[in-house]
């Protein structure tokens, strides 16, 4: 089984249940729910890290970024999806415009064509230059990580920090117009990110802009004490803009489609990481592994034409546990191509219902590793072990599917015997996990 083509689309910070097709009534993903019905649908996907730099550079790599130094730089030691495409004569490219994923930190090793929303020019403009610079100091400490997201939200002249979905989808049409045969095209959609500025036709209500305004300071001062109205709204502008990224997707298709671009493409949906409404008390993603920031969508999408060579079912729900560690083989795998020696996942068509582990070492918002930070997390058979810096959590997953009720004191047996699975699924002693 393979296709010629994967078109590899992320969406930051989704998470997975506010997702039609995973579930939520809230009318947020009309189109993704359609194209669920005729995909493969993992039901329970986890994100390695809940942030950019921890997740992207395991879904990039299939390897724990704590076992290349963490989140600095996707240096070159690091097995790469993008490079081990383009070896075998894949084409590739990325389109993006998350700082933290700029070819300032290496992301852009692999891809043919790579484009950050920072000038490829050899002598990059003033302007470029100060994004870079304000990129480069999101990665020092919390302080600079203030100034820096300051300084980039100004030069950035639009009212959005990033490039917007209509126009990441643009840039994709582009690309793939004069894309070859064989290709691998990453889209990276940060439109559900905060600050949650959606098209107001997206939105289910009316909110003065000084409403939005003010429940995004909120978001950025990570504010405990929303009143109830307050996180409905809050929520309400986050629904907003997947409203919009669900509509952007949905013309990326039809466009694809009309131009036959999808007749040996297949199509892989996921997110980075999740999105914190106050389910453990806090807004936005910090460097916390509870599943309102692991659980992800994951959805692989195959053209008709395709789906009878599948030696696997080519659509349907699957509950196994998968982790976006087995991102990358999968793409190889859909591709036909043997997976890098050093990837460490495996292809979620051959293979689901593991343990997932995941894990974090760095402050909200600074990349440099810093031990006091570390968590790690695995889930398994129904039940998740959280090690980290106050110690240990457990949660039967099955009783207390929202992580309320820490069951490490009444239940030791089972904290060791994951602890005992940590360890072997990622490779460090028991004690050191
Ligand atoms: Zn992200």
């Amino acid at each position: 089984m393979a296709v010629e083509s994967v078109l590899l689309l992320t969406v930051d910070a989704l998470r997975a249940d506010h997702c039609g097709f995973a579930g939520s009534d809230r009318g947020t993903t009309p189109f993704l729910d359609s194209l669920a019905a005729e995909a493969l649908v993992f039901e329970s996907a986890f994100a390695v890290g809940p942030g950019t730099p921890s997740s992207f550079a395991a879904l990039f790599s299939s390897r724990y970024p704590l076992e290349f130094g963490g989140y600095e730089g996707f240096s070159a030691a690091r097995p790469s999806l993008p490079e081990h495409l383009h070896r075998r004569g894949v084409t590739t490219a990325g389109v993006h415009s998350n700082p933290y994923l700029s070819r300032h930190y290496g992301y852009d090793r692999g891809f043919d064509h790579f484009e950050d929303s920072f000038e490829e020019a050899d002598e990059p403009g003033l302007l470029d230059r100060v994004k870079t610079e304000a990129g480069a100091l999101l990665s020092r400490n919390e302080t600079a990580y203030r100034l820096g997201r300051r300084l980039f939200l100004a030069v950035f002249d639009e009212e959005k920090p990033y490039v917007d979905a209509t126009e990441t989808t643009d840039r994709v049409l582009d690309r793939l117009s004069d894309a070859p045969d064989r290709s691998f095209c990453w889209a990276h959609y940060l439109d559900v990110h905060e600050p949650y500025l959606p098209p107001g036709e997206h939105l289910d209500r009316e909110l003065s802009p000084g409403r939005v305004e003010a429940l995004n300071d909120r978001v950025q001062a990570d504010d405990p004490d929303l009143g109830e109205g307050d996180l409905a709204d809050l929520e309400a502008l986050y629904d907003g803009e997947l409203r919009y990224v669900d509509a952007e997707l949905r013309r990326l298709f039809e466009e694809l489609e009309a131009r036959g671009r999808l007749e040996d493409t297949a199509v892989v949906i996921t997110a980075d990481h999740g999105e914190e409404f106050l389910d453990h008390g806090r807004l936005g993603h910090h460097p916390r592994l509870y599943d309102e920031l692991l659980h992800v969508p994951f959805l692989v999408w195959l053209p008709p034409g395709a789906r009878d060579e599948l030696d696997a079912p080519a659509s349907g729900r699957v509950s196994g546990q998968v982790s976006l560690l087995d991102l990358a083989p999968t793409v190889t795998d859909l591709l036909g191509i043997d997976p890098a020696p050093r990837f460490g996942g495996r292809s979620v068509l051959r293979e689901s219902g593991h343990p997932v582990v995941s894990e974090v070492s760095n402050p909200h918002g600074v990349l440099k590793v810093d031990e006091r930070f570390r968590r790690r997390s695995v889930r398994s058979e129904g039940w998740k072990l959280v090690v980290g810096p106050d110690g240990e959590e457990l949660y039967d997953l099955e009783a207390d599917p929202d992580e309320l009720e820490d069951l490490r004191e009444a239940r030791p047996d089972r904290a060791a015997e994951l602890r005992t699975t940590l360890a072997e699924e990622r490779g460090v002693d028991p004690d050191a996990v």
